[in-house]
């Protein structure tokens, strides 16, 4: 049974399955358009009623995509993306840009209006810029109707705690903070993102691929340390006849003060399957035990944006 949470301040009842579209850019591997129809097409049947993308996810491939899949379904789901990331080296968090990029991804979603627009990876842009521009132009694109609530993504915890100490943004998005290789979110996002009543959205559970058995693509950052501990895993679950994405899954639905966990999918099979685990049991042993197997490797993150706004400057290292 799927289980709605609210998210944060806004008025929206997210399910706590959410469906990540960053797969349709073919970011992990080619993709079939009439299989990604029938992905969101079961995942919405299934009650999964939260999406999100982004104009970055296959230089804009993934918004098209999800924009036609989405059609006579629309008013179904909860409808996110971003702006901001247009490349792996391309940032403009302009209010400029921004008028701009909300149209075009207006245009490619075939919708009047998104229900959440997020700036994008905010680590690589400047965090006054963010403060003192971006952060009032997403207002002023609420205001205009074109999104219904704002916020903002990023991997290193500091500069989205400064974005949320703004008190003016209704969600924020992190993603490999907490999951069965790292669980520093709690510690510092959570207990922000909370006292600000900012919805807290959990990505990638499965820590972009690399829980499980095909493991990480080619371009993910992870240390080879990281990789080697997350294949240690893999191995201890098929061991035991389980499977290392159904019980991280598991593990990062549980984490209650999210309001949506975001799995990356692109096909009818992965939809049913995390469907399926929606109804699986906890087993706490079992995650201490993978806790053990990470070892030094776990609560272990990378460098991503500037020097300046690095976790390593801004986080006050927790006792
Ligand atoms: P993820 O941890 O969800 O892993 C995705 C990978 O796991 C894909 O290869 C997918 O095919 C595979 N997968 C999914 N279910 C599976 C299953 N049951 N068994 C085996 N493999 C399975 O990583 P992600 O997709 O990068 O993150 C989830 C979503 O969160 C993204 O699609 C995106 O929408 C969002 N996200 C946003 C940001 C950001 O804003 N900066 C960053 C990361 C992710």
């Amino acid at each position: 049974m799927m289980e709605y949470r609210s998210l944060g301040r806004t008025d929206l009842r997210v399910s706590s399955l959410g469906f990540g579209a960053s797969p349709f850019g073919d970011a992990y591997g080619e993709t079939h358009p009439e299989e990604l129809n029938r992905a969101v097409a079961c995942a919405i049947d299934h009650g999964i009623n939260f999406f999100d993308v982004a104009p970055y996810y296959g230089l804009t491939l993934a918004e098209t995509r999800l924009g036609a899949a989405l059609q006579g379904r629309r008013d179904r789901v909860v409808l996110m993306t971003k702006f901001g990331r247009y490349g792996l080296d391309d940032f403009d968090f302009s209010a400029a840009r921004l008028h701009k990029s909300i149209d075009e991804s207006l245009a490619r979603l075939k919708t009047d209006h998104v229900d959440i627009l997020l700036a994008h990876d905010i680590e690589f842009g400047d965090m006054e810029q963010v403060v003192e521009e971006t952060i009032p132009a997403l207002e002023a694109i609420k205001k205009q109707g074109k999104t219904r609530f704002i916020g903002v993504s990023g991997l290193p915890l500091g500069v989205l705690m400064r974005a949320v100490e703004t008190d003016k943004l209704d969600v924020v998005l992190s993603y490999c903070r907490y999951n069965l290789m790292i669980r520093d979110l709690d510690q510092h996002l959570t207990p922000v993102a909370k006292r600000h009543g900012s919805g807290l959205i959990n990505a990638s559970p499965l820590h972009m691929g690399l829980l499980t058995k095909k493991g990480p693509p080619d371009w993910h950052p992870a240390p080879a340390a990281v990789k080697k501990a997350a294949h240690a895993m893999e191995e201890y679950c098929a061991s035991r006849g389980l499977s290392l994405p159904d019980v991280a899954l598991r593990m990062a639905l549980d984490y209650a003060p999210v309001a949506t966990t975001l799995v990356g999918m692109s096909n009818v099979a992965e939809v049913e399957r995390n469907i399926e685990t929606l109804g699986s049991t906890t087993d706490p042993e079992l995650f201490e035990d993978l806790r053990k197997i990470a070892g030094p490797s776990f609560n272990q993150i990378w460098e991503s944006g500037r020097p300046e706004n690095s976790d390593s400057l801004l986080l006050v290292p927790q006792a």
